[in-house]
């Protein structure tokens, strides 16, 4: 199904959020084992759910280059890996979602992680409500429609 939600330009407040929750996960300082797995879904069996604003976010980076093929960007390949992970690395640190932030596999974070995510969706959901944005959070696949294909396919500087 085509996204019918106007894109309603940047949102500063979204930045706000996510650097609030840097600060909150820097201070608990969980530990990250083994750097990039949780990018690769399938093989880590983890699903990545975010909302339209952090997806508009998202999608305001380019992909790295060797993703920007259509394979990468059908729905299928993104329920197996981010477009955005190249060689291990997140290509997209300062626009990645909240869930990317707040996840680690350090089970002495479970617990601090769930509640950071229940405020910072909190705050997500305000963001929603004061620009009108209709609340959707669904798995980061279910946001690679055509519309999103073409703007991240089109390449950097040209996207919008
Ligand atoms: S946005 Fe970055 S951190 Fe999040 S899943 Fe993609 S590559 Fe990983």
């Amino acid at each position: 199904m085509e996204n019918t939600t106007p894109n309603p330009g940047p949102i500063p407040e979204i930045d706000a959020i996510y650097t609030w929750v840097d600060e909150q996960v820097a201070a608990a300082s969980p530990r990250c084992e083994i750097s990039g797995a949780c990018c690769r879904f399938r093989e880590y069996g983890h699903r990545l759910y975010i909302s339209r604003v952090e997806a508009e976010r998202l999608f305001e980076v380019p992909l790295p280059a060797e993703n920007q093929t259509d394979e990468s960007v059908s729905p299928e390949t993104v329920k197996e890996v981010c477009p955005y992970q190249s060689r291990g690395l997140c290509t997209a640190r300062g626009a990645r979602p909240l869930a990317c932030r707040i996840f680690f596999c350090d089970p002495e974070f479970d617990q601090a992680g769930q509640e950071l995510t229940e405020e910072a969706l909190k705050r997500l959901k305000s963001v929603h409500i004061q620009y009108q944005i209709p609340w959707e959070y669904r798995q980061l696949a279910d946001f690679f429609d055509s519309t999103v294909q073409e703007k991240l396919l089109r390449g950097p500087g040209q996207a919008g």
